[in-house]
């Protein structure tokens, strides 16, 4: 148990918009329950914000961002670090709500409180980093200068996975290019994320630089969209949802950014170092019980090491223990954070055993009284798998992996290509020359190789096809926050 949170203290309060630094109700008046994915009891009200709340906002951070764009990069800097400090030593409070939200057992909630302090913090010194340039020019009494700055008021919209986590990869470029933010978060996890800004205020962001408003994607978030004095929406979600807010967007000619779906491959070739590769499918496969953009949806294994991969593979899965993470704070797996999402990993396994796939693991509910409440769904590993199957081809987003046999890894890559989304692949293999060719005809933004860790500050992350437009992470993407100014100048 987590000493320094009182949990009851945390449950049953009645959460407002925030705007201007100040938690108020909703124009609407309205509120919705929110339950808990681990035993659907109430947790919170949450205000239901609409398209009045919005403006409100948008206007709180237009006027804020007279000031806070007009501070030098190091003034923001040392603003932002100083914030961090503060909202750090509430990561128990903050991670102990989105354990109780989202499902994520307290521990790994809390190292995502302060890995989102950490990526805001590579952004707060970024910020001074940022360089212009001189042109040469073709007169000697001409000269041409190159800066940027800040394009203004910026809408964030984000998903219920990582609730946090990619919320900072938005804030942190966000905050130290100059911009100041009204944040949209997903009606699912809108606990911890308006806490974690409403911490970044009370540390020392100025009111009115960060606001967030609750309430539905197609009222609030359309609101946000829409709005002209919004300059750029950054949003993770859906690939569906995703080319919406691109279409509501394109009238008013919006800077957009945004990481959407994936359905990401795994090829594990006759070389590769199978308990390396089992741990890590597992670990990308069933962390946070599969509910991650990046997750490991379907593997091609060498027919050669198929037996051998698979009971590897079996080992790691049966390992995990599952729980409600906000009691036992260091379980592997807590309960999915979603009914539908529940349901949807159902359906997949049903329409892949119907089709011939073989069970190796999982495919049901653990058993147990502890676990009869919650949206509990054991690591599931299917063999066998066939093209057809849903679970090979849609985002199952569940603790699903299914695995199917090649003996031409040209034929593994081409099935690995054959999506509609491009957002990571995974390749297991100890040759050099493997390695480097198939990554390069792999059509993914990111190739992980012999590892997992694909999401890193310092590297860009970015979808292909139907998985994004633009890029997070990295010193690039704070260019997704900035406008170009050319200064020519004649010298008479
Ligand atoms: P979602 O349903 O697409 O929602 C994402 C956000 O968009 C939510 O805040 C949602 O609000 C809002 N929204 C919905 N309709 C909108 C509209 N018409 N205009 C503006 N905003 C709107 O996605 P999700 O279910 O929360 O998240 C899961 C998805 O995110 C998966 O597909 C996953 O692959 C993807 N994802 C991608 C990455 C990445 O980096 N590529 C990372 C994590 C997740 P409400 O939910 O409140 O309605």
């Amino acid at each position: 148990m987590s000493e320094q949170v009182n949990i009851s203290e945390l449950v049953g309060q009645e959460w407002g918009i925030y705007i201007d630094g100040k938690s108020q109700k909703a124009s609407t008046a309205k509120t919705v329950d929110l339950l808990s994915p681990a035993n659907g009891e109430k947790i919170a009200s949450v205000a239901v914000g609409a398209a009045e709340d919005v403006d409100l906002a948008v206007k709180s951070a237009h006027k804020a961002f007279k000031e806070w764009g007009a501070l030098t990069a190091f003034e923001r800097e040392r603003v932002i670090k100083k914030a961090l400090d503060y909202v750090r030593t509430q990561a128990d409070r903050l991670g102990m709500l989105m354990a109780l939200e989202q499902g994520k057992p307290f521990a790994q909630s809390r190292k995502e409180i302060l890995g989102s302090c950490d990526t805001i913090d590579y952004y707060a010194s970024e910020g001074p980093r940022i360089e212009g340039y001189i042109n040469p020019v073709e007169k000697s009494n001409y000269r041409s200068l190159v800066m940027y700055q800040p394009i203004g008021v910026c809408g964030l919209i984000t998903p219920w996975n990582y609730p946090v986590s990619l919320l900072s990869w938005k804030l942190g470029p966000a905050l130290a290019t100059g911009c100041t933010i009204v944040v949209k978060p997903t009606m699912v996890t809108p606990l911890s994320p308006t806490a974690f800004c409403m911490a970044l205020v009370e540390g020392g962001i100025p009111p009115g630089v960060l606001n967030v408003v609750t309430g539905s994607g197609s009222v609030v978030g359309e609101a946000l969209v829409k709005h002209p004095m919004v300059k750029k929406i950054a949003m993770t979600g859906s690939s569906d949802t995703g080319k919406r807010i691109m279409q509501t967007a394109a009238p008013y000619l919006k800077k957009v950014s945004l990481e959407l779906g994936g359905q990401c491959p795994a090829i594990v070739c006759a070389d590769a170092d199978l308990d390396n590769a089992a741990y890590v499918i597992a670990y990308k496969g069933f962390r946070n019980c599969g509910q991650s953009c990046s997750s490991v949806n379907r593997v091609y294994v060498h027919e050669s090491v198929h037996q051998q991969f698979l009971e590897k593979l079996k080992i790691e899965a049966e390992k995990l223990s599952l729980g409600d993470g906000v009691i036992e704070q260091d379980v592997d797996l807590g309960p999915m954070t979603t009914v539908d999402g529940l349901n949807i990993v159902k359906a997949h396994v049903e329409d892949a055993l119907s089709k011939g796939a073989t069970l190796i693991t999982g495919g049901k509910a653990p058993e147990g009284v502890k676990y009869q409440q919650g949206n509990y769904y054991l690591p599931t590993i299917l063999d066998q798998a066939t093209d057809d199957m849903q679970v090979m081809r849609d985002e199952t987003f569940g603790p699903v992996v299914p695995v199917q046999v090649f003996q031409d890894l040209k034929d593994a890559v081409e099935k690995a290509n054959d999506t509609t989304y491009g957002l990571v692949s995974y390749l297991f293999t100890k040759d050099l020359r493997t390695a480097h060719e198939t990554s390069e005809t792999l059509e993914a933004g990111t190739i992980a190789i012999n590892c997992g860790s694909v999401n890193t500050n310092y590297a860009p992350y970015q979808g292909w096809k139907d998985s994004g437009f633009g890029l997070e992470l990295s010193r690039k993407s704070v260019f997704e926050y900035l406008k170009t100014k050319h200064i020519k100048i004649e010298l008479v």
